[in-house]
């Protein structure tokens, strides 16, 4: 996994000594001496991660860090501030400013890899995401880094998993401030506790009593429920060997004991901010999935997804040995419709023949949009004879019943022709089972429309 990383700090010394250490585990190293600098290669480099020295003249690192966090095009970018002095006021100004972790000088080199690739793999992640998300951009969705950045990640709903009442009542307290939360002292209940409510955070405590706590993050992690609930680790400071542990596992960032009160609740904006983050991203992908395999006036499958679907199914009919129809529809004269009652009203008769076809078929049964008021339905494990049926009945729920137009003021008569074939059972290219349904079609129109005509494969 090589990672970009982006090392600023205006003493050359110091990005000498990261630089060559994060070489030295194959990571890809980019240097900046100032903010302005690091905010300009940000902006344009693909970094991954950004480790930021607080203390710089000019512009110090929170204010690099805030710019970098409110700017859509770098914000989701992790940025690790780098301190000299290990002060609770210095770690809160940096939390505030958006920075996702942070390291001490002299910073270790256990401490510094571990974070680094759990960072890493974060941004991957996200990255991938992103792209795909970039998709749903391009046909007009909105973009998901506008809301991020407007996001205060508070009002989230938070899961505390920790066995000690003078350490939960504490903790609770001070999320109940800007989040739900709920406690689950029990560590055997938390596991369904999680995945039954709809969490935006897990906080797990590591030191509880007879119960293994990384464990319980290893099984969230792997329950699809819960895979993508970000985890914050407690721990006592003797235990920081399990925390990195946990890096490792997908625990994604964590506290030591005992728990500032700032730090928590800035550490939980930022992992809920985050898992919204990608959420969006995520709801995104699957939109621009949808759409890519649907027809939107009429919400049937589109052409595309039919005609690499229809291979599919043509395959399984030949190695299966099983009948497959297919059946091409086309309403008739609807070019008049849109010329005596307007496009609108053409648009309203699609959507209702849309509705009477899905009412006609099976679930199994693939029906398309093939064009503009063209459409194929295969129906797979169907001969001939039954086809002839299901078109027939197909046929009379548009003839035997007006459809609406201008909103319901007006009924109008619609009828449709067929034309229907099966796949020949040694298999055929698909291309030519919708010629030959073509061509019933079109002797369907030329004698006389409103009918259904058969060809025999
Ligand atoms: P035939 O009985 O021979 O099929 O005659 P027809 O008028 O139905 O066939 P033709 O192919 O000449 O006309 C189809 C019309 O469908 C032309 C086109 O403007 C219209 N059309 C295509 N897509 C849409 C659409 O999405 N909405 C509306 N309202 N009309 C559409
Ligand atoms: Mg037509
Ligand atoms: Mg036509």
């Amino acid at each position: 996994m090589s990672a970009r990383i982006l090392v600023v700090d205006d003493v050359p010394a110091n990005v000498k000594l990261l630089e060559a250490r994060l070489s030295a585990e194959y990571f890809d190293v980019m240097t900046a001496s100032n903010g302005t600098e690091a905010l300009a290669l940000a902006r344009r480099a693909e970094c991954d991660i950004i480790l930021l020295d607080v203390m710089m003249p000019d512009m110090d690192g929170f204010e690099v860090c805030r710019r970098l966090k409110t700017d859509p095009a770098t914000h989701h970018i992790p940025v690790v501030m780098v301190t000299a002095l290990d002060s609770p006021a210095d770690r809160n100004r940096g939390l505030e400013a958006g920075a996702d972790d942070f390291l001490t000088k002299p910073v270790s080199d256990v401490v510094l890899i571990a974070r680094v690739r759990s960072l890493t793999r974060l941004k991957m992640m996200t990255d991938e995401l992103r792209m795909r998300a970039i998709t749903s951009l391009e046909i007009g969705m909105q973009a998901p880094e506008r809301s991020a950045v407007a996001d205060t990640g508070k009002g989230g709903r938070i899961l505390l998993v920790d066995d000690r009442e003078s350490s939960y009542e504490r903790l609770a307290t001070i999320l109940a401030a800007e989040h739900t939360i709920d406690v689950e002292p029990n560590p055997t209940e938390a596991l369904f506790h999680a995945a039954e409510g709809n969490y935006d955070l897990l906080i797990v405590s590591l030191d509880l009593n007879n119960f293994d706590g990384l464990r319980l993050c290893s099984q969230a992690r792997s329950l699809e429920r819960t895979r993508h609930v970000p985890i914050l680790a407690i721990a006592d400071p003797e235990n920081s060997t399990r925390l990195l542990r946990g890096l490792e596992i997908g625990v994604n960032d964590y506290l030591l004991r005992p728990v500032d009160k700032i730090e928590l609740l800035a550490r939980a904006r930022t992992q809920i901010r985050r898992r919204r983050y990608t959420d969006h991203l995520r709801d995104n992908v699957q939109n621009s999935i949808e759409m890519a395999i649907t027809d939107a006036l009429t919400g049937l499958h589109n052409r595309r997804y039919m005609e690499s679907h229809l291979a599919t199914l043509a395959e399984q009919a030949a190695t299966r040995g099983k009948p497959l129809a297919l059946m091409i529809l086309d309403i008739d004269y609807f070019k008049s419709i849109n010329d005596n009652y307007g496009h609108d009203a053409g648009d309203d008769v699609l959507r209702e023949f849309a509705v009477r076809v899905r009412k006609s078929i099976r679930g199994i049964d693939l029906a398309c949009r093939y064009g503009g008021e063209e459409f194929v339905i295969v129906m797979p494990e169907t001969d001939l004879h039954v086809a002839g049926m299901v078109a027939e009945r197909l046929r009379r729920s548009i003839a035997g019943e007006p459809f609406a137009i201008h909103k319901g003021a007006k009924r109008i008569e619609v009828t449709i022709s067929i034309g229907l074939t099966t796949l020949e059972q040694k298999g055929e290219a698909v291309g030519d089972v919708l010629k030959r349904a073509d061509t019933a079609l079109y002797r369907a129109k030329h004698d006389g429309r409103n009918r259904v005509v058969s060809h025999a494969a």
